[in-house]
């Protein structure tokens, strides 16, 4: 095959250059796959059966999965018009940036934060602004602020922060908003939400409450979740957006038409139904999650404070190193070349392997 510069199709600049997304390593049958923040448990077996009932293959879906926006609308007390379901968070993100951001125009959003930012503005022709996390990993907030200029056209609020994850707490927020001119739209990135425990997290659904019960005008914010983690579902892609329908209706127009399955709609129905049952699960994920914290910082790691169904391990340099002595143990984790190793909270029995072999490690830190 020859070289790509052989070939004489031109790809818009900025896109040759750009790396395709990469997902976390697969796994191998004997072992677990702890790189892509997935949920370990099964799936119910109504939710499989919801799938199965599905509508018919041959037919189309229905374009905006109005039965999961219905469901949606009533479970948060918003309108049918301020729901918006896309394929996966990810599909809701990217049109978001692309419906505001081209360019010429900048999106800011904290690093190191979610993979996709970066190459999602990069996608839509922005700049990608990035403001680096604090000390403890988390969100600056007020550098963030300081960041938004004359071309800030979107800014991502990542929260619990994947890879670190600590939240960003609700009065920070609060204040964060307030600096930002109403003009630039924040997309306020939920993803893992439904692990949070800590007192006093931003919950986007108090943020879009106080606007919708008559409190501070925030038409510019948006709020997504997905019910790829907490729900299990993450093989179906489906996500959704809460915001005001204006943002919507353009996060629709920049949708690729009709990439909501019926099947996807059927198991995001079926969850909620459900929901009691695998909001239980979360429940034993987030104590599993808090049992290897605890234990990685008594084992010597520096681990942040850990919110989502993961834990970060601040390894720097030796990031790839380690990452491999994991691997060779049978057991498949994120390294981020020179910054830290995220590791999914999967089945209990790799939590004690994950902190055998933490612990053997520990002393290789710079
Ligand atoms: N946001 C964050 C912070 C994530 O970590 C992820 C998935 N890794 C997503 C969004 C997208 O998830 P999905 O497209 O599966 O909903």
């Amino acid at each position: 095959m020859s070289d790509a510069a052989d070939i004489p199709v031109r790809v818009r600049p900025g896109i040759a250059s750009l790396p395709p997304y990469k997902q976390g390593t697969q796994a191998g049958p004997d072992a677990y796959k702890l790189s892509s923040n997935e949920n370990p448990f099964d799936p119910l077996p109504g939710v499989l059966q919801a799938v199965q009932s599905a509508s018919a293959f041959n037919r189309y879906p229905d374009a905006t999965a109005t039965r999961l926006r219905e469901r949606l609308a009533a479970r948060f007390g918003v309108t049918l018009d301020e729901v918006h379901i896309g394929a996966g968070s990810v599909s809701i993100l990217a049109q978001l940036v692309l419906a505001t951001s081209g360019p010429g125009d900048e999106v800011v959003y904290a690093w190191r934060s979610f993979e996709a930012y970066p190459w999602l503005a990069v996608l839509a022709g922005a700049t990608p602004v990035q403001v680096p996390l604090t000390a403890d990993s988390r969100h600056d907030l007020d550098a963030m602020a300081d960041a938004v200029t004359g071309r800030t056209r979107a800014i991502l609020v990542c929260s619990p922060n994947n890879p670190t994850g600590p939240v960003v707490g609700q009065d920070e927020f609060d204040a964060f908003i307030q600096r930002v001119p109403s003009d630039i739209l924040v997309i306020l990135d939920e993803a893992y939400a439904e692990f949070v425990t800590a007192p006093g997290a931003v919950d986007g659904l108090t943020v879009l409450g106080n606007r919708t019960r008559g409190g501070a005008e925030l038409p510019n914010v948006v709020v997504l979740r997905t019910f790829s983690k907490a729900f299990g579902l993450a093989a179906l892609r489906v996500g959704y957006a809460i915001g005001h329908p204006r943002i919507l209706d353009a996060a629709r127009t920049t949708a690729i038409p009709l990439s909501v399955t019926a099947h996807a709609e059927a198991a995001a129905l079926a969850s909620l139904d459900a929901e009691e049952e695998l909001l239980e699960r979360v429940r034993h994920i987030g104590a599993r999650r808090d049992r290897l914290a605890e234990a990685l910082r008594d084992a010597g790691w520096a681990v942040p404070q850990a919110q989502g169904n993961f834990v970060w391990l601040p390894a720097h340099e030796n990031t790839l190193a380690i990452a491999e002595t994991f691997t060779a143990a049978g057991l498949i984790v994120r390294p981020f070349a020179g910054d830290g190793i995220r590791i999914s909270v999967g089945e209990e029995e790799s939590v004690d392997e994950v902190l055998r072999i933490a612990a053997s490690v520990v002393e290789d830190l710079p």
